[in-house]
This record gives structure tokens, C-alpha cells and sequence, in this order.
């Protein structure tokens, strides 16, 4: 298993992109045989734009456990366990910094992303690579704020500022449902503006609510508190991140019963245990979500995230070539409506 992605690793693996490129891809023609190998383009949903600085730490993907802890001691910063990977992922001393090392590992890896945050954090990252980054902010930046963006303030982001996702929406840090009545508005504007929409759903870190997230509800993550507020604006488009994890059943039911509903894989694609990721992914893919299910990491603030959370995906054996490419790149292109052909891609 690998704990940590490699320049070899890469290398070894660009040939077999290449031919899945070729394969099920809308390239035109072929590069000039003296042109370097460009990876098949790479769609990340999920970024966020407050990596860089201190305090933060190297993180070892795939924790094999989480580990219980005793109220009665100084309890850690978190229950995850430590690892002594090989090649722990890092992180950048300033936020200029961050920023660069990863636009520089999106140029090698041909990623275009969904960069979520405050509007001049996102502004920010749009100007430094204008090609690469679609504009996402949301009426609650951070998980932990007290108040929201007032909605005539989204509305001029999303008409006139150019953004065109809403997203993160942390309602479960805050133990809300996504149906509350107290944040339609939100969802209403999303549906009116035919802008997608992204909740965060399910994951949150081993002892998210009694080590740093008091409001933080288990029970908030469960997919199917979507169907209220969907069936008041049934023409949302509505992404579930982290896939609702660990919720499959209900999150299968939801997928179910609304066909315009699409999920992410970003966050648990690193952090649970390694065989636990592979399992969910299958189950979403097998249950015949296969067109639903998007690419995502939740970049944080480790710039190698990229490479080691596609490569989740490029090594999974049960999945084919046309699945790993609707799920790294097709499915997103085609929930974003990035191009006119985006709906051609559907098998
Ligand atoms: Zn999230």
C-alpha cells in the first residue's frame, strides 16, 4: 500500500493513462510524436483555499484506526493514529507558498478544479492560474462561523462576480439539517441562479464532536435530510461531498429516488482506512451510480494530496477504464455543464 505518492510512481502509470485518454476521451488528434505526454485532464470539485501557515502538520493518508481516547486526560488535537508513513505529506510555510505548490501540481497532473472559500481567497487563486480554477464560495466559509453571507451578496457573486458554484456547506459542524427552514434561502437562490450547490455530508474526523466540533451532529450527515429541501426546489443541483460517508445505504436511496443528485469522494478518498475507501467507492459504483460519483480531494493544506488521491483511483481494480475516466474527469464536466459536449461523454 502505498503511504505516499512517488515521481515514480507517476511515471510508471502515465503510459496507462495515455491509452485511457485515447480511449474514451474527445481528443481530436495526436500529439506530435516529439510533444511530452499530457496526463487526461483531471476535474477536482473539491479545494479549498486556506492551506499554508503555521500550525499546520504532515499528514500520513489512509490511518488504519482511530483510536479511542479517555475524558478523564488532556485529550489530542484529534483520535486519528499515528502513522510513521515513509513519506508523511507536507506542508507549506505560507500561504503564497501553498498556493504555488499546488497550481504547480496541477499544471504536471492537468487538474481544473473547484476552488472553494471567501470571496477574495478564491479571487486570489483565479488570478494566479485563470484556466485552471472554477470559482465556488458559499454563505458559510468556515465551519465554525457565526453568522452568514447575506444572500443579496451571493446573488452578486454568483451574476456579476463570477462564481458559479456555491460550496462548502458546513451545516452539519453545526448540527443543522440541510432541510432547515432557516437556510432555504440559500437553496432557493442556488435553484433560481441554476448554480450547483455542495454539502458537506458525513465525514469529520475521528472525535469531531468531542475534541474541537461541540455542535458537530453524527446525525447530520445522513443523506436522506436532502429530501425535504429537495423536493421544495426540485430543480437544484445538488452535490453530496464526502459521499455521505459512512451512510451508503441511505446515501444509495437518496441517489435513488433523485437522479439530478450527484456525490464527491473528496475527504474520505484519504482519510479511512485504505481497504474501507476502496470499499465505498465500489459500492457507490456498483449500485449503479457509476455517472454520479465525482473526483474530489478536499485539499486542505498538503499540495501532494493531488497525486495520492488519484491515484486511488487509477489503481482500483474494480473499477474499468471508462469508469475511472466518468469518475476523475466526465461526470464532473458533465454536473458543471463545462461544455457543450459534456452530456456526449455519457456512455
Ligand atoms: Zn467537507
Amino acid at each position: 500500500m502505498p503511504r505516499n505518492p512517488t515521481s515514480r510512481v507517476h511515471r510508471s502509470a502515465a503510459p496507462l493513462l495515455a491509452v485511457a485518454a485515447l480511449l474514451v476521451t474527445s481528443v481530436a488528434s495526436a500529439p506530435a510524436q516529439s510533444a511530452p505526454v499530457q496526463p487526461p485532464p483531471v476535474i477536482d470539485i473539491h479545494v479549498h483555499t486556506f492551506g499554508g501557515g503555521p500550525g499546520q502538520t504532515p499528514m500520513c493518508p489512509w490511518p488504519p484506526q482511530f483510536l479511542a481516547s479517555d475524558p478523564k486526560t488532556q485529550e489530542g488535537t484529534n483520535g486519528w493514529s499515528n502513522q510513521n508513513c515513509v513519506l508523511p505529506l507536507k506542508t507549506a510555510a505560507t500561504p503564497d507558498e501553498y498556493m504555488k505548490q499546488v497550481l504547480a501540481e496541477w499544471e504536471r497532473l492537468n487538474v481544473t478544479a473547484v476552488v472553494m472559500g471567501d470571496e477574495a481567497s478564491v479571487k486570489k487563486w483565479k488570478a494566479a492560474a485563470p484556466n485552471r480554477i472554477i470559482m465556488g464560495t458559499s454563505f458559510m466559509n468556515s465551519p465554525t462561523a457565526g453568522s452568514y453571507t447575506p444572500v443579496e451578496q451571493l446573488r452578486t457573486a454568483f451574476t456579476t462576480g463570477g462564481f458559479t458554484v456555491m460550496g462548502e456547506i458546513g451545516l452539519q459542524y453545526q448540527g443543522i439539517s440541510p432541510s432547515d427552514t432557516s437556510v432555504d434561502r440559500f437553496f432557493a437562490l442556488a435553484e433560481q441562479l441554476d448554480i450547483p450547490v455542495g454539502v458537506h455530508m458525513g465525514t469529520g474526523g475521528s472525535g469531531r464532536a468531542n475534541i474541537s466540533s461541540p455542535k458537530f451532529r453524527g446525525s447530520m450527515g445522513n443523506p436522506l435530510l436532502f429530501e425535504d429541501v429537495l423536493a421544495r426546489h426540485p430543480k437544484l443541483r445538488l452535490w453530496v461531498m464526502h459521499a455521505g460517508y459512512p451512510m451508503i445505504d441511505n446515501m444509495l436511496t437518496l441517489l435513488q429516488a433523485n437522479s439530478h443528485v450527484y456525490v464527491d469522494v473528496a475527504g474520505l478518498i484519504w482519510s479511512y482506512p485504505r481497504k474501507e475507501v476502496d470499499n465505498y467507492i465500489q459500492r457507490l459504483v456498483e449500485g449503479g451510480f457509476g455517472d454520479r460519483v465525482m473526483f474530489g480531494t478536499d485539499q486542505l493544506v498538503w499540495p501532494g494530496l493531488m497525486e495520492a488521491s488519484i491515484e486511488v483511483i487509477d489503481r482500483a481494480n474494480f473499477l474499468t477504464p471508462q469508469q475511472k475516466r466518468d469518475i476523475l474527469y466526465n461526470n464532473a464536466a458533465r454536473f458543471l455543464r463545462l461544455n457543450a459536449d459534456s452530456a456526449s461523454t455519457r456512455r
